[in-house]
């Protein structure tokens, strides 16, 4: 599968880690203002050096200066996209853990994370979270919900549910700011949990482990995974390796449904009597590496 393509500049409000409890005050040295390589013009284009041009070619100078600003801006988006596709890389390429010390330390990373995925996830014919919260819609509104990654808490903010949003950082207060292999939610307490293209650290069984001990017996498991991350023709896992993991840990796959051209969905249901299987033979998931546009 061909990866996602490249973000327009979000218009996301500005965000800070650790929602609720966790929030903490940034220090100094974890302000992160725009990427290093966008902070100054090139030579060429500096404003001194269009007015020491201006005179015989004034009338030419003019368009001049549009076109530098507009390659400025050009040259923004292409370092911020660098820096979404840095972050992307490190969140799919460390642990839950490490991911989580590395975003608590710099709250503005969140922001560039999220610019960046919103860009990619424009160009998809359709968005997997808009599928699940359809799914939701047509089910119960008393059911309870664990969204694991968040994101910008998209499902909380069009389902009536009950919503656990759970993400590494934010400045909403309802969202809890945690590494997802560790949840504050109570064992079996949620009747939904999702896994909208979040199953990103090199820990993710651990993922699946704590949703497991959150969900009641008959709780939803759905997962959204990108489509190459789990088609071995492009070296991505075996998808019945990693249905057979989950089973081992105590499910059941109600559905499969990979009619999207980019993504994959699972439905899972816990057994009411679950007994997970010891040393699941997890498939490793490659990282979903976007492209440059
Ligand atoms: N589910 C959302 C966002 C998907 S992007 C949507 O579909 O719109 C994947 C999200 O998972 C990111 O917000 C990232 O911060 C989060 N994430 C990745 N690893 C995590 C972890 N260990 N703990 C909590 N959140 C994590």
């Amino acid at each position: 599968m061909e990866p996602p393509t490249e973000p327009a500049a979000g218009s996301r409000k500005r965000r800070r880690r650790g929602g609720g409890k966790n929030r903490r005050k940034p220090s100094s040295s974890s302000q992160q203002a725009a990427p290093p390589e966008a902070a100054s013009p090139p030579p060429s284009s500096s404003p001194a050096k269009r007015g020491r041009k201006a005179g015989a070619d004034q009338v030419a100078a003019k368009p001049k200066r549009g076109n530098t600003m507009s390659l400025l801006e050009k040259m923004h988006a292409r370092l911020s996209g660098g820096h979404f596709r840095m972050l992307n890389e490190k969140l799919y390429t460390c642990s839950g853990q490490d991911a989580f010390d590395y975003f608590k330390d710099d709250p503005n990373l969140f922001d560039v994370y999220h610019t960046g995925y919103q860009e990619q996830m424009s160009h998809w014919p359709e968005q997997p979270v808009n599928v699940i919260i359809s799914w939701l819609k047509s089910h119960n509104a008393s059911w309870t919900v664990a969204d694991f990654g968040c994101g910008n808490a998209t499902v909380d903010k069009n389902v009536k549910n009950k919503v656990f949003s759970i993400d590494l950082v934010s400045d909403d207060p309802s969202v809890i700011a945690c590494d997802m292999a560790h949840t504050p939610l109570e064992p079996s307490s949620v009747d939904v949990a999702i896994f909208c293209l979040s199953l990103m650290g090199t820990n993710y069984p651990n993922y699946l482990e704590e949703a497991n001990r959150v969900l009641k017996p008959s709780g939803w498991l759905v997962i959204a995974e990108v489509r190459s991350r789990l088609d071995p023709n492009t070296g991505g896992a075996d998808p019945d390796k990693f249905s057979k993991a989950i089973i081992q840990l105590g499910f059941s796959l109600v559905s499969k449904d990979a009619k999207n051209k980019m993504f994959i969905l699972f439905y899972f249901k816990k057994k009411e009597k679950s007994k997970v299987v010891k040393n699941i033979d997890w498939p490793q998931l490659k990282p979903c590496l976007y492209k440059r546009r």
